[in-house]
């Protein structure tokens, strides 16, 4: 099948290498001309796991192309996905749909055979009715559906997400559009749940899983708080929860709050929507507030594990908002580091992936190191932000001897605590306290 993708970001590139991975044409398009000249030129512009060589394999065959005319990538289209981003309203907290709206505006126009418009961004819930209105507007002899499918990709799975999904959702009420759509899912159709709902229902299941999940992240971690608290470990209480099916055992690492590019958003667009038809969701209202005060808890905790800040040399292992990838919106690590900032902290900062995109934020306002040794060297702290593999490989006798002073704060519970303390480190992680080594309460 012939495919558009509009807007080639976390979302769009991935959908674009994996649909033509699969046997379809793809044409990506982005207003953004640098990201098409990378693109074009080879040059990857985000970090996933396994991206790449699919990326050039399909480029090379042919099947993948990019441009910045927008019309290539829909006039031949059996198939348009709208991907771009709908960030947080500055004001109101809601989805800003000003991206989403101005791209069907500018595609209405270069619709020529009947297409399908896909709308793959997170929506609020009647966004397509209104994406469909603004199209007839524009273009009324168009044939065209709008239909939901929304993307539960993980950032720093996206590639195995796209050939492993758990679900498909598809939105809408066309049996013509379902009759296409279905078709270039087919290689799912076996392997994965398909889902047939009305696009109302679609739109909404996306920000209901979110919210969820969200909720479920700040219950692990005020659980944690307890656990600190009552002499619990959160680790084993998480274990014991998971196993009971009807909860499941993901998203139960306590840690510093949820963060990136869509759990705050979409969080927040979940709260306004229900408060805005008059139905609105404590649970949500609470969790979005408890993650807020997270990231300041834990500044704080830093803040009271150090002498004097302003002497202080802080090491920090983790940018990104979590491992596997080099996205740092809203990111916990960089929300922390901001708050240490404003105590004049000197900070010295390790990423495996996420170096640039931090430095695009926090800029020359800390250090950055080589490796996370080298963060580490004469530190008189060492903070653990993102959950990357290799830092709970860390040659904790070797980190030893390279720190000024033996103190860890490891808020993403990596290290082996027992290893830790005996490699003679003050130890602090997150919902566990340890007899020899415990947290004054
Ligand atoms: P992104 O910011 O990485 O990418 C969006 C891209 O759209 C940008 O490159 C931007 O330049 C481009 N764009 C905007 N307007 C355009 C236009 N008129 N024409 C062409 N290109 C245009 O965003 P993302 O993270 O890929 O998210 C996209 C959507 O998918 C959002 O609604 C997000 O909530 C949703 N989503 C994201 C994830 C994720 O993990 N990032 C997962 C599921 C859903």
């Amino acid at each position: 099948m012939k495919i558009g993708i509009i807007g080639t970001g976390y979302v769009g590139l991935p959908t674009g290498v994996g649909f033509s991975e699969l046997g379809n044409t793809v044409v990506c398009t982005d207003k953004i001309k640098e990201k098409i000249d990378d693109l074009k030129s080879g040059k990857l512009t985000i970090y996933e796991d396994g991206l790449y060589d699919l990326f050039i394999k399909n480029v090379q065959n042919g099947r993948l192309s990019f441009t910045t005319n927008m019309r290539k990538a829909v006039s031949d289209a059996d198939i348009v996905f709208l991907a771009v981003g709908t960030p947080p309203h500055p004001l109101t907290y809601e989805a800003d749909l000003k991206y989403i709206y101005a791209a069907a505006v500018e595609l209405a126009d270069y619709l020529t055979d009947y297409t399908v418009i896909a709308v793959k961004s997170t929506v609020p819930v009647g966004t397509g009715d209104n994406i469909e209105q603004l199209i007839r507007n524009k273009n009324p002899a168009a044939r065209f559906d709008v239909i939901s499918v929304p993307e539960f990709l993980r950032e720093g799975f996206a590639i195995h997400d796209f050939f492993n999904p758990d679900r498909v959702v598809i939105g809408t009420n066309s049996q013509k559009a379902l009759n296409i759509i279905k078709k270039l899912y087919l290689p799912f159709a076996d392997k994965t749940k398909m889902l047939y709902v009305t696009r109302r229902s679609s739109e909404t299941i996306k920000y209901a899983s979110n919210a969820f999940l969200a909720m479920k992240i700040h219950y692990i971690n005020e659980m944690a708080d307890f656990c600190e608290k009552a002499g619990a470990d959160v680790r084993e209480v998480a274990a014991g929860m998971g196993l009971d099916a009807r909860i499941g055992n993901r998203f139960l690492n306590a840690g510093l709050g949820f963060g990136g590019s869509c759990f705050p958003k979409d969080t927040m667009a979940m709260a306004y929507m229900a408060r805005a038809v008059g139905a609105p969701i404590e649970l949500i209202e609470t969790t979005i507030s408890g993650n807020k005060k997270r990231k300041q808890k834990m500044a704080n905790r830093i803040l009271e594990a150090i002498a004097d800040i302003k002497q202080a040399k802080i090491a920090i292992w983790g940018l990104a908002f979590k491992d596997g990838t080099d996205d740092c919106r809203q990111s916990p690590a960089i929300e922390v580091i901001e708050e240490l900032l404003k105590h004049n902290a000197n900070i010295t900062a390790f990423d495996p992936k996420a170096m640039g995109t931090a430095c695009q934020i926090l800029g020359n306002k800390v250090s950055y190191a080589d490796d996370m040794y080298q963060a580490a060297k004469d530190a008189d702290v060492l903070v653990i932000l993102t959950e990357w593999k290799q830092f709970s490989a860390a040659d904790l006798e070797m980190l030893s001897q390279l720190m000024k002073q033996q103190k860890i704060l490891d808020f993403r519970n990596m290290l082996n605590a027992k290893e830790a303390i005996k490699a003679g480190f003050e130890y602090q992680c997150i919902g566990r306290c340890f007899a020899n080594n415990q947290k004054e309460k």
